[in-house]
């Protein structure tokens, strides 16, 4: 909070200089005392609206009353993945449990204090690491929930990449470090990101403890609390074979998980591009749905949702042509990515997704 007040602090100071200055500018002693007040409102609205909050891996923006996102601190910070953070009157629920444990005890400290009751549900969107590692800072206080299938793929995922990772951490977190330094100035930022999630896994390995979901549902699920209810919708073959996206109807706010990714790449190498897309053309099209927050990047509106399925189009279109052209997918997968695209990060997961698009045209 202490970036708020700060902020708060620095737009009093601006607002009212001009009665510092030459206190003789208004010269009505009840138009001064107006203006002050004035000068006090806005800069509190301005500093309220601050989404910066002083978290070490994430910070919080407010989305509506009792509704927040956790936007990954990406200079380092060890969430890696966004969260949300819901009121639901009699309790607290937290959408998806970032990379590492601290990141998530961060996270499950300050939805307490946002809302002033423990975390009792929290939602694994799928089964990736950066999304549920935290999950064993949360119990045994809330219930972890998940799709059935997602529950099956974590507890499979896990043990085999935890024993990989025991194994051979030092060595990325040695490859992440000399990235960092030979990186242009154009890589800097997104290779400082990459040492924080290497650096997060070699500190959280001693004292991670998978930690799967006790409830799981198919298709969709609603929670219930006084004050509101949130959906869970299943997205078949997706990002995953398995996703879910948290609808908030009232306020229409969906928590979309890696469902969406903004100004990243996203991850086609475990799911299906044509479905992703159909499912986001849903999305789209609902006219209920006003903020989306994603897996990956900053809260977005419906013109994000938009562009993630252009680039789906897009690369489609590329493999069809070179399916047609009988174009082999060990040279198709070489090609730079579209200009479009050559600013967003996680251009490492393009030739993945060249080939699963490829492979898809293949199918047809
Ligand atoms: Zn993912």
């Amino acid at each position: 909070m202490k970036n708020d007040l700060t902020s708060i602090e620095f737009f009093i100071l601006v607002l009212s200089f001009p009665l510092k200055v030459y206190p003789g500018s208004i010269k009505n002693a009840f138009m001064r005392k107006l203006y002050l007040a004035t000068a006090v409102s806005v800069a509190l609205m301005i500093g309220l609206r601050n989404p910066q909050t002083g978290q070490k891996n994430f910070f919080i923006e407010q989305l509506a009353p009792g509704v927040w996102a956790a936007i990954q601190n990406d200079k380092g910070g060890h969430a890696i993945s966004n969260a949300g953070i819901v009121d639901l009157g009699n309790k607290t629920l937290v959408f998806d449990a970032f990379m590492n444990p601290d990141a998530a005890s961060e996270l499950k400290q300050t939805a307490e204090q946002l809302t002033k009751h423990p975390v009792s549900f929290v939602i694994n969107s799928h089964y990736h690491d950066d999304h549920i590692r935290g999950n064993q800072v949360f119990v045994p206080g809330a219930s972890i929930i998940s799709t059935e299938w997602t529950k099956n793929e974590m507890k499979k995922a896990e043990a085999e990449e935890q024993e990989w990772l025991r194994k051979n951490i030092g060595k990325s977190l040695e490859k992440a470090k000399q990235q960092l330094q030979s990186a242009t100035a154009n890589e800097k930022d997104e290779a400082v990101m990459w040492l924080g999630y290497y650096d997060g896994i070699a500190k959280s390995l001693p004292t991670l403890k998978t930690t799967l979901p006790g409830l799981t549902f198919k298709d969709s699920l609603w929670i219930h609390g006084s004050k509101r209810s949130v959906l869970l919708i299943e997205c078949k073959n997706c990002h995953t074979a398995s996703d879910v996206v948290m609808i908030l109807p009232v306020e229409g706010i969906a928590f979309m998980g890696d469902v969406l990714f903004v100004k990243r790449h996203p991850w086609f190498g475990d799911g299906n591009a044509e479905s992703l897309k159909k499912q986001l053309e849903d999305f789209y099209a609902n006219a209920s749905l006003k903020q989306f927050v994603p897996g990956h990047g900053p809260v977005a509106g419906k013109g994000s949702v938009d562009t993630l399925i252009r680039y789906i189009s897009d690369l489609q279109q590329l493999a069809t042509e070179a399916v047609q052209k009988n174009e082999v997918d060990s040279d198709f997968i070489k090609q730079d990515v579209l200009s479009q695209y050559k600013s967003w990060w996680f251009g490492r997961f393009y030739p993945d997704n060249l080939t699963e698009v490829y492979h898809e045209a293949k199918k047809k």
